[in-house]
């Protein structure tokens, strides 16, 4: 696999220092670990060396989007899309919304029948297999930036785990910063790298997710970084007792993770082994308990500034 060293998404500098090296759990191939570096200049830990662009084309694989799921997976997962839609509906105004990054289209699907007018927008082909044809009319298979939609037509832009993955996360930002209407709002959802969790956790915090996230964020580097691009910060949420549906989106991580790590070294033991998900739904459950009151998710809303 070729990688590339980079330098900071944010101030653009090189100079940083190795924070330490992460185990990649869903690589089947070299290499098996990669650097997280801190920025010298303004904090922002990132991946690097990390694949070139073609290599990472590549692990976005199909099975990426559609491994199938267990009925308890596919519930959670449901209850998540319900909090989200809960979350969008008291958090914005107006119904013309744009998901970045949608992937399989689940919450465009459960936003219009909420009532929300929806539209997407989803780099891999791939992902798109299982959309209905009457959703897929609806998203935009293209890059990101280019994404082809007029000036000031969204109330809303979503982008739900995308930002720790795109090579360009500040001009990202924006460029479909022009879509959104003047008075519109900017949601987005990372995971939070200066959670309890993450730092006792350490490199094995499952959320570092090498070679797919490429930033590491803070509170403080995620909203630099959308400050950079042109939004305020209005709302920022990384209290997990508040949003007790993380727990659910947690257990899903994680136990997804245990399985993919059990499933690379035991393939005799086929998919989703049922050892590897208690496991992986153990740890969570007790580190949850842990590291209770400290959220490994961070939301922003924001607007456009002015
Ligand atoms: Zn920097």
């Amino acid at each position: 696999m070729q990688l590339e060293p980079v330098n900071c998404a944010l101030c653009g500098r090189a100079e940083s220092d190795l924070v330490f090296s992460v185990p990649s759990l869903r690589l089947r191939t070299e290499p098996r670990s990669f650097e997280l570096r801190r920025c010298r200049s303004c904090g922002l830990v990132r991946l690097s060396p990390r694949p070139v662009a073609e290599a990472m084309a590549l692990l976005y694989q199909p099975q990426h989007y559609t491994a199938p799921r267990r009925d308890l997976v596919r519930r959670l997962e449901g209850l998540i899309l319900r909090e989200r839609v809960s979350y969008v509906r008291s958090h914005t105004r107006g119904h013309r919304i744009l998901d970045v990054g949608c992937g399989t289209g689940s919450l465009l699907q459960a936003l219009s029948m909420a009532g929300y007018d929806v539209h997407g927008l989803e780099p891999y082909q791939d992902a798109l297999a299982g959309v209905p044809e009457g959703l897929r009319s609806r998203i935009q298979c293209r890059p990101f930036e280019a994404a082809d939609y007029p000036a000031d037509n969204f109330d809303i832009i979503t982008l739900w785990h995308v930002l720790e993955h795109l090579a360009r996360p500040v001009e990202t930002l924006q460029s479909i910063r022009k879509f959104l209407k003047a008075d519109g709002t900017l949601l987005l959802e990372v995971p939070n790298f200066a959670s309890r969790e993450a730092r006792w956790l350490g490199r094995h915090w499952y959320n570092l997710d090498a070679p797919y996230h490429f930033w590491h964020f803070t509170p403080e580097t995620l909203e630099a970084v959308v400050q950079r691009a042109g939004f305020q910060v209005v709302a920022r949420t990384t209290s997990a007792v508040t949003r007790p549906v993380w727990l659910l989106n947690y257990l899903l991580l994680g136990a997804t993770t245990a399985a993919e790590w059990w499933q690379a070294r035991h393939p005799a033991w086929g998919k989703w082994p049922r050892a590897s998900l208690g496991l992986g739904l153990s740890l969570c459950l007790g580190s949850r308990v842990l590291f209770a009151g400290s959220c490994p998710m961070m939301r922003l809303v924001c607007r456009k500034s002015t």
